[in-house]
């Protein structure tokens, strides 16, 4: 690209977008790497994400993040997928390629490298429990599965979904799913990892604490830069460690920035500037 060259548009579509962290995130991945681009807010509800993401495409943009409620919709949209969107059946990244809409699946990645790169935590061979089983955990169930744990149970409120979320994979050894209420029979797990909204109204997380021993690592994919409530309730029944998903959502971004520019961000100042 030529130093007058005008700079690649980007974007995050989502309903409701306001509070999204990406630009800011990929405009410092962007200082930090001297990439020349610029990176928008997109607010479309569901009968208009198509036109959104077609309209974005048209005008001259290289490519969108795609956020709540519009991942299982991105991935019926793109014209091709990376082989993690597939398993997941959801996709948070479209590369625009001269009329073609290629769509990838970065949150899955994002969480493990937090997990393993950054937070040190091992996945083989332990007991990993998946609470959720929406877009997130539909994105990261590949992933963890890749990383050999022992076990790994997949609970949900609702428990088809999580039944056809491992039929999806078809039914590895070791893989079970559970309601909130059967998990209380359980031994406590040596890594668990939050996917659902539950306690984001102020109610108490519907989990049995008896999920938590003295060396669980408890991981929200959810993120607040005050404790989340499944945090507080993690260090309430006891967890060795309790995180929260904000290094997530920054690998998230540096895969998918990898993607479109080919060149790898440092997180590690990015991540301490966010949660400043
Ligand atoms: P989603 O597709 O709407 O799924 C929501 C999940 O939460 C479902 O499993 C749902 O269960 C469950 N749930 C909702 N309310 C509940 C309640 N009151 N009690 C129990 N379970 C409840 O959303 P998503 O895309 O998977 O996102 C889930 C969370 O992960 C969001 O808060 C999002 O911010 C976060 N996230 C973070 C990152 C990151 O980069 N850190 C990336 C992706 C997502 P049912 O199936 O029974 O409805």
């Amino acid at each position: 690209m030529a130093k007058n060259d005008p700079p690649d548009r980007y974007a995050v579509i989502g309903h409701p977008v306001d509070h999204s962290r990406s630009p800011l995130i990929h405009t410092l991945f962007a200082r930090q790497t001297h990439q020349n681009l610029t990176y928008e807010l997109i607010d479309a509800e569901p009968k208009d994400f198509e036109t959104a993401v077609r309209g974005f495409a048209a005008a001259g943009g290289k490519g969108v993040n795609v956020t709540v409620p519009h991942k299982e919709a991105a991935f019926a949209l793109v014209d091709d997928v990376g082989e993690p969107a597939k398993a997941a059946g959801a996709v948070n990244t479209i590369t625009f390629r001269a009329g073609h809409l290629r769509g990838d699946n970065t949150d899955g990645i994002g969480l493990i490298r937090d997990l393993t790169v950054n937070e040190h935590v091992t996945l083989a061979d332990r007991r990993v429990l998946v609470l959720g089983a929406g877009g997130a955990a539909r994105g990261i169930v590949g992933p963890l599965l890749a990383a050999k744990p022992a076990e790994l149970v997949i609970a949900n409120r609702t428990k088809t979904r999580a039944d056809d979320l491992v039929a999806q994979f078809h039914s590895p050894a070791g893989v079970g799913t559970a309601t909130f209420e059967e998990l209380a029979s359980l031994a406590p797990f040596d890594v668990l990892l939050n996917a659902t909204s539950a306690g984001l109204k102020g109610e108490a997380p519907p989990f049995p604490g008896s999920l938590v021993g003295p060396g669980s690592v408890c991981y929200d994919l959810v993120y607040s830069l005050k404790d989340t409530p499944f945090v507080a309730w993690a260090r309430e029944n006891g967890a060795a460690r309790a995180l929260q998903g904000w290094g997530m959502l920054v690998e998230q971004a540096a895969e998918a920035f990898f993607i479109w520019r080919g060149v790898r961000p440092d997180t590690r100042p990015i991540l301490r500037q966010l949660v400043r």
